[in-house]
Parts: C-alpha cells; structure tokens; sequence
C-alpha cells in the first residue's frame, strides 16, 4: 500500500488538558508519522474557512468558537493509507460511539470536544494541509 499524506488537528480540549504528548504518541502508535507540527491559536477568519463545508450545520457557531477557544496543534501525518489509518485510531465523531482504544473514546469529552480532526478523503488531506502548511515545511 502506498505512503500517503493526512492532515491532523490536536483540538482545544486536548491542549488544554496537556495532552497533545498523549495524543501525538496514540498517532505514532499506529504507525503514522509526525512530518510537520505547529502550535497556532486559530483566527475566527481560519476556523470559519476550515470548517465552511459545515456552515450551514446547526453546531457551526459553537464549532468555531471552541476551535478558536485555545490553541490547536496543526500536524501533517505519513504513514501507509494514512486517511484511513489516522480515522481509525480516531474512532467515531462522538466519543460514546466510538472503538475502545480510539483517541476519542479514551481521550474525548463529547461530541463537539473531540480531542482530534483528520482528513476524510486524500482529496481534502492535501486541500487542508495546503491551508495551514507551506511545502517547505512539511519534512518528511
Ligand atoms: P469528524 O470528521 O469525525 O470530525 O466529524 P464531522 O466532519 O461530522 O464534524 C466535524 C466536527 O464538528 C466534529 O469533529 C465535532 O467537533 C463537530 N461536531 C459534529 N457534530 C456535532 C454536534 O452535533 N455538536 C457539536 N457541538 N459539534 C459537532
């Protein structure tokens, strides 16, 4: 299977509980590897343009207003059949819903403080990586 890119968010949630280490080392458990990091506070301009595929959602406002409420960890992920790998470790949007040993069901605190984002297709990985990462930051 191909090498393959994704892109990661660690949320508010989980930089505010001290666990991007915890969350990065789950990520890397799995087999993906960290090739660009930084630590941001999102602008209300990012997070709205991040999540426009959502605006018309009835959780938009508070979306943007938890992902604007603390930092966030921005991370470019490689790994073999990484979208997929990384949704796995993942686990389901809502953390009662999801896989025993997921970031979400360990970690998560509820549906909208889900600890983690992650690209759902290879399609958008590359458009969201592109909205945070400049090529030469991301060293594989
Ligand atoms: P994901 O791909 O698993 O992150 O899920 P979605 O693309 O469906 O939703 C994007 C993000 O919106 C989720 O990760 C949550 O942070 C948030 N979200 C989704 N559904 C809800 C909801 O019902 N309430 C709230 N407050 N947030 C939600």
């Amino acid at each position: 299977m191909a090498v393959t890119r994704t892109f990661s968010i660690i949320k508010p949630d989980a930089t505010r509980r001290n666990l991007t280490g915890a969350v990065t080392k789950m990520l890397e458990d799995a087999g993906l590897r960290v090739v660009a990091s930084k630590r941001i506070h999102m602008t209300r301009e990012q997070a709205e343009g991040f999540y426009g595929v959502h605006r018309e959602r009835p959780f938009f406002g508070e979306l943007v207003d938890f992902m604007m409420s603390e930092p966030v960890v921005v991370q470019v992920l490689e790994g073999e059949d990484a979208v997929a790998k990384n949704r796995e470790v993942m686990g389901a949007t809502n953390p009662a819903d999801a896989a025993s040993g997921t970031i979400r069901k360990e970690l998560a605190l509820s549906i909208g403080e889900n600890t983690v984002h992650g690209s759902d297709s290879e399609e958008n990985a590359a458009i969201e990586i592109a909205f945070f990462f400049k090529p030469e930051e991301i060293v594989g």
